[in-house]
């Protein structure tokens, strides 16, 4: 059976994708091919080292580098890179890292619209698509605004090869959730579908082959392409509780992104499977099992991903708040809920109930 709908609509952004070992060897030639002579490269701290690896391998094109890009796009980090780009006279964006130095990059581009070329080194998907999520005074807001999707993306498994195993688990289930909630997003096409489950397939082959052997180009290749899939499909279609109920935990308990996305998941999957469980269905194919809340569970547990909220500093004197906060601005989920469904969910999640 295909994946066809009678009724849809879809756009698709003009981007640049290439896939290929080393392939960051060729920034230059694609600084080029967009027209620009001085770039900057963008890092967090602790991945300087990489960032002055591609700058050196741009000799003659980078202008400059910026290694302070931090989690959650903080408002303040953007306005000093923004300096530093107007002082060098940067004409182009390289950013190297995960969603927390793309995030920089999109928010810079957002200010000045200059062209940009990601590296991801994580797989959290933020390079394929035109959402910024940034932070000002505590408060984290999400934006969709077509200047902020990057032109180029380059996935080169070499640079993930460094992402330590529990984080390569954690990116991994936080890069399915996005194509898990595709499957039964209001707004999906046909093609979202198709993406998503291909996605959901790459990273159920290539993480526990990750998992035992963290140098494994082939299957680190593998689980960047999952992270193209499921990041593509992220800007095509509308999130729902999974996605709200992470966002909440990160921004109102700082949990840790990837680390929420992987424990939420399972307890998510299954709540909203009583809804949606015709559209969820391929992912009893592609995990096994009957229940795809369960299946996660057990996939996520099996390649050793952390199962509690209590073990990522969620304090459960905390399940009601968050219920409450997650439920006061509502939006489309395929199950309706309410407070008291999700303090059940938090519960869950919490002491890491094996969903039926
Ligand atoms: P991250 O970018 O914050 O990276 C986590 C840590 O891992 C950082 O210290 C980073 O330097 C390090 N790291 C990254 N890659 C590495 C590698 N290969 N080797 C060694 N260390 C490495 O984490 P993330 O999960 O990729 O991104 C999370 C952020 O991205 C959140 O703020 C989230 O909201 C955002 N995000 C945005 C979108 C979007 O479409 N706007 C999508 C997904 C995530």
């Amino acid at each position: 059976m295909s994946y066809f709908q009678p009724v849809f609509e879809a756009q698709f952004a003009a981007v640049r994708v290439r896939f290929g070992k080393a392939v960051r060897h060729d920034i230059k030639a694609e600084i080029e091919r967009l027209g620009c002579e001085r770039a900057v490269v963008l890092s967090t701290p602790p991945q300087s080292d990489t960032a002055m690896e591609v700058a050196g391998s741009i000799n003659g094109h980078a202008a400059g580098v910026f290694t302070r890009a931090t989690q959650h796009t903080p408002v303040e980090i953007t306005q000093e890179a923004l300096e530093h780009v107007t002082d060098i006279n940067a004409d182009c964006l390289v950013s190297v890292g995960g969603g927390s130095t793309i995030g920089l990059g999109k928010a810079i581009a957002l200010h000045t619209d200059l062209p940009q070329i990601v590296i991801p080194t994580t797989y959290a998907g933020s390079e394929a698509t035109a959402i910024l999520g940034q932070t000002e005074s505590g408060t984290k807001t999400t934006i969709t605004d077509s200047r902020v999707q990057p032109e180029v993306i380059l996935y080169d498994a070499e640079l993930v090869v460094s992402l330590p195993v529990e984080m390569s688990v954690t990116s991994g289930l936080n890069a399915m959730a996005h194509a898990a909630e595709a499957l039964y997003a209001q707004n999906r096409n046909p093609l979202s579908t198709a993406l998503a489950i291909e996605g959901l397939r790459a990273f159920v082959s290539a993480l526990p082959k990750v998992v035992a052997n963290p140098d494994d180009l082939q299957a680190r290749g593998e689980s960047l392409y999952g992270a193209w899939l499921c990041g593509t499909v992220l800007g095509q279609v509308g999130m729902a509780l999974h996605h709200k109920l992470c966002h909440t935990l990160g921004g109102s308990f700082d949990l840790p992104h990837a680390e929420t996305h992987a424990i939420i998941l399972p307890h998510a999957i299954a709540f909203n499977e009583k809804a949606a469980g015709n559209e969820l269905a391929p992912l009893s194919d592609i995990l096994g099992g009957r229940t795809p809340g369960a299946a996660f569970y057990d996939f996520a547990q099996s390649l050793g991903a952390p199962m509690r909220l209590t073990d990522i500093g969620f304090d459960e004197e905390n399940i009601a708040r968050a219920a409450e906060i997650a439920t006061s601005r509502p939006y489309w989920n395929p199950r309706p809920f309410d407070s008291d469904d999700l303090t059940q969910l938090l519960r869950d999640a919490s002491f890491a109930h094996r969903p039926n």
